[in-house]
């Protein structure tokens, strides 16, 4: 890895960060708060957030076996994802690299903050290489995206060949494990100690049953924290977040029982799925949502929209034609959806 200060954009470098009220009063006991001009009465939401959010961080430590100085949180996935380009990534100058098909927000966030995005792509059967991703970086590359499980493939990637690219490339890894719960493979937040260049994304949103309250996750080393903390926005969490997401963390098991019973659905959608005449290809998924090949993708996506069932077409998605993306959802709705695709007739 380049030393930190050759990747960050030299204003980042600089910046004195914007300090709260409650940054600057830290540590001792206190009951008067008339610092931050606040309303007094208490609603339960008058008073501002914890900026670093410590006792959320705290709950989410132990769950993730990742030390509180060595996590972000922020607004969704969606923040961990843009500040990254804000802090390495000069406009019309340097870009970014990932792979092709994979999570549409990190080419979005490239074109927000006018940074050049190039697409390696996967293979026919969805897998990566090294070596071409490598290949694809110049000295203005700052960052390489890596999604796995992979979103819309649904598949992870091969340990060794993302370690390859961590170990390889001189700036920073970016490693999305939104689906990893789904997952059997060893997840990369556990490395982060290891590589000084690995960020490691995961989310509520999904798992987590809680994409309503916004809350996503960035594990690395407490260099690249501190920079996300600098960077971010002073409260960009709320504090009916934080309490949603205590609240989650305090019941574990029920969300255990969830993911192993979508785990199981699955299966079952998968088995089904791939009995269907219209059904070309089942294809093989480590996370909550199938891809599958149909005969016409866009008539069947019609037919199930006037059906009331919603899946994501995409047909027009590069190595993705004809091809479906279907959560796996209740055993309700999985039923629902055979059934109507039993019915189609073209
Ligand atoms: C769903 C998803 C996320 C989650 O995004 P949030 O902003 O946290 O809801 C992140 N990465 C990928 C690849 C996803 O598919």
């Amino acid at each position: 890895m380049k030393p930190l200060q050759e990747l960050v954009r030299p204003n980042i470098w600089a910046l004195t960060p914007y300090s709260c009220a409650r940054d600057e009063f830290k540590g001792m006991k206190a009951d008067v708060f008339i610092d931050a001009n606040e309303n007094p009465y208490n609603n339960t939401v008058n008073r501002y957030p914890d900026p670093l959010q410590e006792k959320l961080k705290q709950a989410i430590s132990p769950m993730k076996q990742v030390p509180v100085e060595n996590i972000f949180l922020g607004n969704g996935s969606d923040e961990a994802i843009d500040l990254p380009f804000r802090i390495f990534c000069r406009p019309g100058k340097d870009n970014v690299v990932a792979i092709d098909p994979t999570y549409g927000m990190y080419e979005v966030c490239a074109d927000i903050n006018d940074v050049e995005y190039r697409k390696v792509s996967l293979s026919e059967t969805y897998d990566l290489n090294p070596d071409e991703i490598l290949a694809a970086c110049n000295s203005n590359t700052k960052i390489i995206f890596i999604c796995s499980p992979n979103n819309p493939t649904g598949n992870a990637f091969q340990r060794e060949k993302i370690e390859k690219i961590i170990s390889s490339f001189q700036g920073i890894v970016i490693v999305d494990e939104a689906y990893s719960d789904f997952s059997d493979q060893r997840p990369f937040r556990f490395d982060i100690l290891k590589y000084p260049n690995l960020i490691v994304l995961a989310t509520f949103s999904k798992a987590w049953a809680a994409a309503g309250i916004r809350l996503g996750m960035a594990f690395a080393s407490t260099e690249l924290i501190g920079l996300f903390n600098r960077v971010k926005y002073p409260y960009n969490v709320n504090v009916l977040t934080q309490q949603k997401a205590l609240e989650i963390l305090g019941n574990a098991t029920l969300l255990q029982r969830n993911i192993i019973q979508i785990l199981e659905e699955r299966e079952a959608l998968m088995k089904s799925l791939s009995l269907l005449p219209i059904c070309n290809k089942v294809y093989p998924t480590d996370a909550n949502f199938v891809l599958v090949q149909v005969t016409d993708a866009d008539a069947i996506y019609q037919y199930l929209v006037h059906k009331g069932i919603i899946v994501r077409n995409r047909n027009r998605v590069h190595l993705c034609g004809n091809c479906l993306r279907i959560t796996v959802g209740t055993k309700d709705e999985n039923t629902k959806l055979l059934s109507a695709l039993r019915q189609y007739t073209k």
